[in-house]
C-alpha cells in the first residue's frame, strides 16, 4: 500500500430510512468535511443513489477538497448486507430494497473504490477504533432505538458470521411469551427495550391514567413523535412514569448483556443509542448490576465494562470511514 494512500482521506456515509449523512475523514479519524440529505427512499434506488453521490460529493467541496484527494467511500445501510459483494441484501427502511448492488452503483457514480457494511456493526466499529473502545479488541456494541442492533469487534476484527448476520442481538428471547416483536417472535429484547417499546409502554401508561410530563414536553416541543431528548428530560425532572417504564427496560438490557458475555466474553460493551446517549452514564448505571448477575463467569466480573457510546450520531459514519480505510489496507 502505498503511503500516499494511507494518508489521504475517505468519506464515510451514514445511510438510514430518512437521511444521508456523508462526511470526509482523514487518517487520524477526524471529520474534516460534513453534508447532509434527506434519503426519500420512496423515489427508488436510482434517486437514493445519486442522492448519495450528490451529499458526497458536497461534503468532499465543504472540506475545501476534491474527488481526486478521496481514497474511497463506504456507505452503512440499514438491514442485511453482503458486505464481500457490497449488495444490500434486504433493507425493510429504504422501501424494502432487495439485492441492491450499492458499493458498485456509488462507486461507479463516484468513480472511487465503494464499500458497504450493515450500520450497527459500523457503529461498533467506529466506537472500537476512535470511541468507547479505543485500545480494546473484544468488544460487544449495543444500539438502542427503534429497534436494537448490535455489533461484534473480535479479536480487533469486526465479526460478520459466516452469512453476514451476526450481532443480531435485539432478536434474544430474554422474556418468553413476552410482547410480540417486530421481527414475529415473542419477548425479543427489541420488543421490551427500544425506544418503540419504550414509548408502547409510557402511552398505555397514560392512557390508563398515570400523570406524566410527557404530553406537555411534548406540546411545548410541538412534536408529534416522542423523542429521545423529551424522554431524557422527563427521566431527569423524576417523571415516575417514565422513571419505571425506562428502568424496566434497562433490566432487559442488563439480561441481554449478561447473555451476550456469557457467550462472546468480551472486555467491554458499549451502549449506544438516541435514549442510551441522551442519558449517559445514567442509562448504564442500573444495567451493570442486572448484567454481572447473569454472568457465569464470576471472576473479574467488574473488570468487564459495561460503558455508554461516545461517538453519537457519528459513530456509523466514522465506521463506514474505518472499514474503507481496512478494506483498502490502510487501516
Ligand atoms: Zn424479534
Amino acid at each position: 500500500m502505498a503511503k500516499e494512500t494511507r494518508d489521504r482521506p475517505v468519506v464515510g456515509i451514514d445511510l438510514g430510512g430518512t437521511k444521508i449523512l456523508a462526511g470526509v475523514v482523514d487518517a487520524k479519524g477526524k471529520i474534516i468535511g460534513l453534508a447532509k440529505r434527506a434519503t426519500k427512499p420512496e423515489d427508488g434506488v436510482e434517486a437514493v443513489v445519486e442522492r448519495m453521490a450528490k451529499t458526497v460529493r458536497e461534503a468532499v467541496s465543504n472540506a475545501e477538497l476534491s474527488s481526486g484527494d478521496i481514497a474511497a467511500v463506504c456507505s452503512c445501510a440499514p438491514g442485511t448486507i453482503d458486505a464481500e459483494r457490497g449488495v444490500v441484501r434486504f433493507a425493510p427502511n429504504l422501501h424494502n430494497w432487495e439485492n441492491v448492488p450499492l458499493a458498485k452503483l456509488l462507486g461507479d457514480n463516484l468513480g472511487l473504490p465503494a464499500f458497504v457494511e450493515n450500520d450497527v456493526n459500523l457503529g461498533t466499529l467506529g466506537e472500537y477504533v476512535l470511541g468507547a473502545g479505543q485500545g480494546i479488541d473484544n468488544v460487544v456494541g449495543i444500539f438502542v432505538g427503534t429497534g436494537i442492533g448490535g455489533g461484534l469487534i473480535l479479536d480487533g476484527k469486526l465479526w460478520g458470521g459466516w452469512r453476514g448476520g451476526a450481532g443480531e442481538v435485539g432478536h434474544t428471547v430474554v422474556l418468553a411469551e413476552g410482547p410480540v416483536c417486530g421481527c414475529g417472535s415473542r419477548g425479543c429484547v427489541e420488543a421490551l427495550a427500544s425506544r418503540t417499546a419504550i414509548e408502547r409502554d409510557i402511552w398505555a401508561g397514560i392512557k390508563a391514567g398515570r400523570p406524566s410530563l410527557i404530553p406537555e414536553i411534548m406540546q411545548r416541543d410541538k412534536r408529534q413523535r416522542l423523542t429521545s431528548g423529551a424522554l431524557a428530560e422527563a427521566f431527569e425532572k423524576g417523571d415516575p412514569l417514565v422513571r419505571e417504564v425506562i428502568g424496566r427496560a434497562q433490566f432487559y438490557i442488563g439480561v441481554l448483556v449478561g447473555n451476550l458475555v456469557n457467550i462472546v466474553d468480551p472486555q467491554m460493551v458499549i451502549i449506544g443509542g438516541g435514549v442510551a446517549e441522551a442519558l449517559g452514564e445514567k442509562y448504564v448505571e442500573p444495567i451493570r448490576p442486572v448484567a454481572y448477575q447473569y454472568f457465569i463467569n464470576k471472576r473479574g466480573s467488574g473488570d468487564v465494562q459495561i460503558v455508554s457510546a461516545k461517538l453519537g450520531d457519528n459513530a456509523a459514519l466514522l465506521g463506514a470511514a474505518v472499514h474503507a480505510r481496512r478494506q483498502l489496507g490502510a487501516g
